[in-house]
């Protein structure tokens, strides 16, 4: 998990401004865990001392969107619950990732029935798409550091400057 730096002759070591948000953004991405149906069980998996997740600065998960960098959302999405799906999304402040943890997630997996929303795609914007019938919690891991990656290439002005229509705005009923 390396910081983009230099080591002068002096002894300072200088970077950038975006390097250093960069890295501290990927070092501690929150998860809001969205466990609906099995799959959360590998996810919390993730949380004991067999897989720690806390050596990646993700073991804070949070049951309270507003301190969320990452939603994981792990298990079967019917058309019912996906509002509830959005509307704790839409609550998590920008910047923000998606992990569709398991084939129900990203696809509807083995239902292909009316109440299942095929794949959440159709309403969140994803970053990682997990396969398995479930991942296991490594693979969660590895999803997990792809999003680090992915962070760590991010600069300061990707998140500036965004048409109102983007932002975040929170709903009040
Ligand atoms: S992908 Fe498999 S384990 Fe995961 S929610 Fe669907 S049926 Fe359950």
């Amino acid at each position: 998990m390396g910081l983009e730096a230099k080591l002068t002759q002096d002894g300072f070591l200088t970077t950038k401004i975006d390097a250093l948000l960069a890295w501290s953004r990927k070092s501690s991405v929150w998860p809001m865990p969205m466990g609906i149906s099995c799959c959360a069980i590998e996810m919390m998996a993730v949380g004991g001392p067999k897989y720690d997740i806390a050596r990646f600065g993700s073991e804070v998960m949070r049951f309270t969107p507003r301190q969320c960098d990452l939603m994981i959302v792990a298990g079967t999405v019917t058309y019912k619950m996906s509002h509830v799906v959005k509307k704790i999304y839409d609550q998590m402040p920008d910047p923000k990732w998606v992990i569709a943890m398991g084939a129900c997630t990203s696809s509807g997996g083995m239902y292909r029935s009316y109440p299942v929303v095929q794949g959440i795609d159709q309403f969140l914007p994803v970053d990682i798409y997990l396969a398995g019938c479930p991942p296991r919690p490594d693979n969660l891991l590895n999803a997990l550091i792809q999003i680090q990656e992915k962070i760590g290439r991010t600069k300061g002005r990707d998140f500036q400057n965004k048409p109102l229509s983007e932002l975040n705005v929170i709903q009040n009923n």
